[in-house]
């Protein structure tokens, strides 16, 4: 990590304590509220729970911190990813996507944006190094991407992409910002799944933009009040709490990961491993340039589908599950979603069990199969 993100990570845990009058109470209070107390003209207060809430708020400023840009809360990570592409895109502007990120965006794409007029392309992320944004309004950048693990030069597709006129969009959830920091690299918008690392618990959805865009911003909250994708304050708390432990989460995590990354190195259970932080893996000198960790995701590729459930199903501190990011390690077959890996291909997501009885867990379901 280095010193700027640690140092943001220390200044997190005191954010609220700037707000506090004597007799307060230091953890932030929830408020549940649709109606605010609003005599005379509005303005400059919270006037309608649809357009402001405190609890969101003090969620935004942690996220700002984070960020070091603007930041808006929304009820998830596809909420926050539909709120840019809506903000953001006309009838007749071109859209790239990755074809091997993150499914959902596809869909919507596919299914919603392509009617609205806006023409939709998809492209491998492998293949952004070889540039190509020429007529492009908004190209979609997801680095290390989910599940494969490739990555994305951010500094240089995003100046690519700002100079061929468009906007450059990076999905951070796989990394947060304590792991890599798009907007200090060059792009001009951050969304990001909060319901994975920063909930952490597997208890929460939610998601954010940030972006040091004014006319972003300004556009992309002006979506979420008029559409009403709304975060709810209970939510919003949850996160806010959850926040307040994640640099302590995301390095065990991290540590964890690459620590049993290089002990699965040529185990012969394994057809194909990939972890940025192995010095061997295609993305290696890519990560250690624009990521500060190397990230808590293993994707490991077994012989076939039944030992790929095999090894899941056999192993006492995997949960089996979709998702990521929580302090319980979980993996599953991406290929069940019908995502473009191979059937034995499992994405392992790395909690924060200790590492050593992690590890031997991992190892003795391994060897079984
Ligand atoms: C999970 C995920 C999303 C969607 O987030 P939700 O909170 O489920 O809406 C978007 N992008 C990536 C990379 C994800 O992993």
């Amino acid at each position: 990590m280095t010193d700027d993100i640690a140092d943001r990570a220390a200044r997190l845990l005191h954010l609220r304590q700037q707000h506090l009058a004597k007799g307060d109470p230091v953890p932030l209070p929830i408020t549940p509220a649709s109606m605010f107390h609003l005599p005379g003209m509005p303005g400059g207060v919270p006037g309608y729970g649809r357009m402001d809430n405190p609890t969101w708020d003090a969620v935004e400023e942690m996220l700002t911190l984070l960020e070091a840009a603007p930041s808006l809360l929304f009820p998830s990570g596809m909420g926050a990813i539909s709120a840019v592409m809506m903000a953001c895109l006309n009838a007749g502007d071109r859209l790239l996507l990755p074809s091997d990120g993150y499914y959902t965006p596809r869909v919507l794409a596919d299914r919603f944006l392509k009617n609205y007029g806006i023409e939709i392309e998809e492209r491998p992320t492998a293949s952004f190094a070889a540039g190509g944004f020429e007529g492009f309004a908004m190209v979609f950048i997801e680095t290390p991407s989910n599940p494969g693990l490739d990555l994305v030069d951010i500094a240089q597709v995003s100046a690519e992409v700002r100079a061929a006129g468009g906007i450059s969009v990076v999905d951070n959830t796989t990394m947060t910002p304590l792991g890599q920091r798009p907007l200090d690299l060059g792009a001009d918008v951050v969304v990001a799944s909060d319901t994975k690392a920063p909930g952490g618990h597997s208890d929460v959805l939610a998601g954010h933009v940030s972006s040091r865009s004014e006319a972003i911003i300004d556009a992309v909250r002006s979506w979420r009040t008029l559409s009403g994708g709304i975060t709810g304050p209970f939510e919003a708390w949850m996160l806010h709490r959850s926040l307040e432990t994640l640099e302590v989460r995301f390095d065990r995590m991290c540590t964890s990961a690459g620590i049993i990354a290089e002990r699965l190195q040529g185990h012969l259970a394994l057809t194909r491993l990939r972890y940025p932080g192995l010095p061997g893996d295609p993305s290696h000198n890519l990560a250690q340039v624009q990521m500060a960790r190397s990230g808590f995701i293993i994707g490991l590729t077994l012989e076939s589908e039944d030992k790929a459930e095999a090894f899941i199903d056999g192993c006492a501190m995997i949960q089996p599950a979709t998702s990521f990011g929580g302090v319980h390690t979980s993996a599953e077959r991406r290929a069940r979603w019908g995502d473009a890996v191979p059937d034995g291909f499992v994405r392992l997501s790395v909690g924060c069990e200790p590492v050593e009885p992690l590890w031997a867990a991992l190892k003795a379901s391994l060897d079984r199969c």
